[in-house]
């Protein structure tokens, strides 16, 4: 039995009573990377590790299914910086995630295997449900978050995000989405946006989830109407959202971007005010070990010019070579959201400009199900668009990755897993007519 009978039912329409009674296959086919090869780049630049030599698509045995999971049947799914991290195995190989997490329980123990099925988004149908699953049926149509929670740990129980071991699906677990099929808890279910093809329903989850927890919730910045925004990477994964919420709330972003080509993209997303940061050529720090203070004011004298005043927020993310400047340009009482480090985690900025002018820094990650379920609305009700600008192969996993890894992409990167082309899955043509400009304003600008 191969997924080939799940493929033609769900490209049918057929009914969830008939897709709930398809054999299951014994195995699928998914990218993964190898616990024998995790010391592959040992010595290596972080630049020269290549996730095209580390990323294997193969088949791979299906699990078996907990009574709180489902089996989805994965169309299309989504490159994450995760899986750059996951397939250069920094700054930790995944394996002792996995190993962690099989340690926890006997359903835990399906994880801690030789191979890490990667990937962290995904849209599909729900193929089966284990017997302790309520809302969700063979049949429906989904995509998928990636907080994976343990919902017996009484620290869950506030914000999921502060769980003890609280965990990124496809990252801290096994059986991700960049795969045929994919096991995730029912509680990761959310329901398709219908306007939205497969591809462009894939990208969103893990990235729009992140920048709604950051912008909008209150666990976040929580920004209010007339707040200046400072996004990095404006164009990227997490900032494009970035920018729509700030937009959608009445904020004024002021976006990053690195060539004349993202600051057009911007300005078509309606984004007014844009910084080109190479073209400005800042060089927050002079040397390896020292930062310039004159260009962090540099910097915040630009941010004055366009919009008259320091930013109340700062989105950020790239880490070592952005956070000096990025306390320095926030307003006095202002706040830095921070979720990443891709640039380098050990981070140096000058504490005088933090606590002189009481600003705050605060760390943010993922999202709680509600707020993935809340910016999933916003997604579903043609508010936030998709940001995808290309569309890969599952084959070409390591490829995609290796595009991610080298800031070569716009946006979000697709990848079709079950879907045999792009454009299925579009169940709702009069929203997507009316937002077709908006939905493919990325893809358009790829070329
Ligand atoms: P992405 O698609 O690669 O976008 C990152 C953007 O950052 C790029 O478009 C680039 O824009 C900018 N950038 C890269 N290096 C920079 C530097 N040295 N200085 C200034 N800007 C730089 O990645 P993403 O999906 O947005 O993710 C960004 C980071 O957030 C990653 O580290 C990822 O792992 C992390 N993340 C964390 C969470 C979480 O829950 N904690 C969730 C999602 C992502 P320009 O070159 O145009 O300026």
């Amino acid at each position: 039995m191969t997924t080939d009978a799940i493929l033609n039912a769900v490209l049918e329409g057929a009914p969830g009573e008939e897709i709930g009674a398809l054999p299951l296959p014994e195995s699928f086919r998914a990218a993964f990377v190898k616990a024998d090869e995790q010391e592959m780049f040992a010595g290596l630049p972080s630049e020269e590790k290549d996730p095209r030599k580390a990323v294997h698509v193969d088949e791979v045995p299906l699990p078996e299914l907990a009574p709180d999971e489902a089996y989805v049947a994965v169309m299309a799914s989504s490159i994450n910086f995760n899986t750059v991290w996951t397939s250069i195995f920094e700054p930790l190989p995944t394996f002792g995630f996995l190993q962690r997490l099989g340690k926890e329980s006997v359903w835990g123990e399906r994880h801690d295997l030789p191979y890490h099925v990667v990937g962290s988004d995904a849209s599909g149908v729900v193929l089966r449900v284990g017997s302790a699953v309520r809302d969700w049926r063979p049949g429906d149509r989904v995509t998928v978050h990636c907080n994976y929670v343990d919902d017996q740990d009484p620290s869950s129980h506030d914000d999921s995000m502060l769980a003890a071991n609280q965990r990124i699906w496809g990252f801290e677990s096994n059986f991700g989405g960049l795969a045929e099929i994919s096991v995730v808890k029912a509680n990761q279910l959310m329901p398709k946006p219908a306007h939205l093809t497969w591809e462009e329903a894939a990208v969103n989850a893990l990235t729009n989830s992140t920048s709604y927890r950051m912008i909008v919730s209150p666990n976040g910045a929580r920004m209010t109407q007339g707040q200046v925004v400072l996004v990095w990477g404006a164009t990227g994964g997490i900032g494009a959202y970035a920018c729509q919420y700030v937009l959608n709330g009445g904020g004024i972003p002021v976006g990053v971007v690195s060539s004349p080509a993202r600051a057009t993209l911007l300005h078509e997303m309606g984004v007014e005010h844009v910084i080109d940061r190479r073209a400005e050529g800042y060089r927050f720090w002079a040397d390896e070990h020292t930062q310039d203070p004159k260009e962090w004011r540099r910097f915040g004298k630009k941010i004055r010019e366009l919009v008259g005043r320091d930013p109340d927020i700062v989105f950020e993310h790239p880490g070592r070579q952005t956070m000096g400047a990025s306390v320095f340009v926030a307003s006095r009482g202002g706040m830095v959201i921070t979720c990443a480090a891709t640039s380098g985690y050990t981070i140096e900025y000058d504490n005088r400009y933090l606590w002189m002018n009481l600003k705050t820094i605060k760390g943010c990650h993922f999202a709680n199900y509600r707020e993935a379920w809340e910016a999933n609305r916003q997604i579903c009700e043609a508010r936030i668009h998709p940001t995808m600008s290309a569309v890969f192969p599952l084959e070409q996993t390591g490829e995609a990755a290796y595009q991610v890894h080298h800031n070569l992409h716009e946006g979000k990167l697709g990848v079709l897993c079950l879907a045999p082309e792009e454009g299925l899955g579009v169940t709702d043509p009069e929203t997507r007519e009316e937002h077709l400009d908006a939905i493919t304003l990325f893809r358009r600008n790829q070329g």
